[in-house]
């Protein structure tokens, strides 16, 4: 099929809950991809923080296949080697002491508050409530969406859970001020992406690990668009020195796959007993051997220093761009971000005729979240058609 005859039949049957670009990528390959026309685009989107390795990767592709020749599913009524595998790696890395395994972030994320308040039922402890953060993003399930600090994302599904109250992201007061004997966790991302690449201040983080100690809170970090590698860590909170008591990951797990998992500390995690949550296909064999073998790469130490370098490279190219329209670059790693002072849905659409695809973050963030495994040399192909594109900007 050509673009046109895909999008024409998707906007047929498809549901209306996407505005899509009108391109049909049929075929990928490392950081580039091709629609059903053939144009060439170089990808610096990668699936939305997902497609960590890149397309196609060939070990990758391998590790598929060869559990593809072995075990699909059998549920969770069973011991899953794989599943062990990677549940000891995870755990390993994160400083955590569990690991529960689903299929997106959203399911890791109410994953994480399910665990936070039935912990605290657990020890009779009447705490529900949790804090979450202004321009956050957790996910699209109903309880995901209210811990989202973003109205538009909520708008229509009244009524909402109970239970979650929002705070100013880097303002500690604004914290305190909702801290009371109700409390169970506070819940942020180290790096919100969706909200528009904003980093928390390292005071931030510290301060708020220190309350959650000294009132027994839970601390739960969402690294589903900031983890695996993304900021040149494999945690993004291990670039802060602090570690949270549950964190929830998806997105880049599986390279392309399906996959979240949440992992919390041994403590935080006796909150769960058999029967508490479940899901069928959380952590399936096909699953599990393809995210493995992900965290074997990004985990290799050599590897996270190429991101280091690639994301400072990457930074450094986008400060050299010259505009006035151009309010600040930010950003960590491989997850960066350009503020401009109007909305940029006109120059995404631009850069993907010149063969560049960008994403927003927001209605006035340029967000580029590529591959971890890009070159230098992708890096100065995108900066050369993003230059053009702003050029062509009106
Ligand atoms: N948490 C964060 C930080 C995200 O960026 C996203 C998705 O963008 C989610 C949760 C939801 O993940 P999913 O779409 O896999 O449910």
């Amino acid at each position: 099929m050509t673009n046109n005859e895909i999008i024409d039949k998707g906007q047929k049957y498809v549901m209306n809950t996407y505005s899509r670009y009108p391109i049909a990528p049929v075929k990928g390959q490392g950081c580039l991809v091709w629609d059903a026309d053939g144009k060439e685009y170089l990808d610096f989107v990668g699936g939305i923080a997902v497609c960590v390795l890149g397309h196609c990767d060939p070990g990758l592709q391998a590790a598929l296949e060869k559990q593809a020749a072995l075990l699909w599913h059998v549920s969770n009524l069973y011991w899953i080697e794989p599943q062990v595998e990677l549940a000891e790696k995870l755990v390993t890395i994160s400083g955590m002491g569990k690991a529960f395994f689903c299929n997106s972030g959203a399911e890791a994320n109410e994953a994480a508050i399910k665990l936070a308040r039935k912990y605290f039922y657990r020890r009779g402890e009447p705490r529900y409530e949790i804090i979450v953060f202004n321009h956050s993003f957790h996910g699209r399930t109903l309880a995901t969406v209210t811990a989202t600090g973003q109205k538009k994302y909520q708008e229509g599904f009244a009524p909402l859970p109970a239970g979650f109250v929002y705070a100013d992201y880097n303002d500690l007061e604004s914290v305190q001020q909702l801290i009371n004997d109700k409390t169970a966790a506070i819940m942020l991302e180290p790096v919100q992406g969706e909200g528009g690449i904003h980093l928390a201040q390292a005071q931030f983080l510290t301060a708020i690990r220190n309350i959650c100690d000294q009132q027994g809170i839970l601390l739960i970090f969402d690294e589903v668009q900031c983890g695996m590698g993304r900021t040149g860590a494999f945690f993004a909170y291990q670039n802060y020195g602090i570690n949270p008591d549950i964190v929830t990951l998806a997105k880049g797990l599986g390279g392309g796959f399906p996959m979240g998992a949440m992992l919390a500390t041994d403590r935080a995690a006796s909150g769960f007993a058999p029967g508490d949550h479940a899901s069928t296909f959380g952590g399936t064999p096909i699953a599990t051997a393809v995210a493995n073998y992900v965290v074997d790469t990004i985990g290799a130490a050599q590897f996270l220093e190429i991101v280091n370098e690639t994301g400072i490279y990457l930074c450094e190219s986008l400060n050299k761009l010259q505009d006035n329209r151009i309010i600040e670059i930010r950003g960590m790693g491989l997850m960066q971000g350009i503020e401009f002072n109007r909305e940029i849905k006109d120059l995404v659409q631009i850069c993907m005729q010149h063969g560049l695809l960008v994403i927003g973050a927001g209605a006035n963030v340029l967000r580029f979240v590529p591959p971890l495994n890009i070159t230098k040399g992708d890096i100065d192909r995108a900066v050369v058609i993003l230059t053009a594109a702003l050029q062509e900007w009106q």
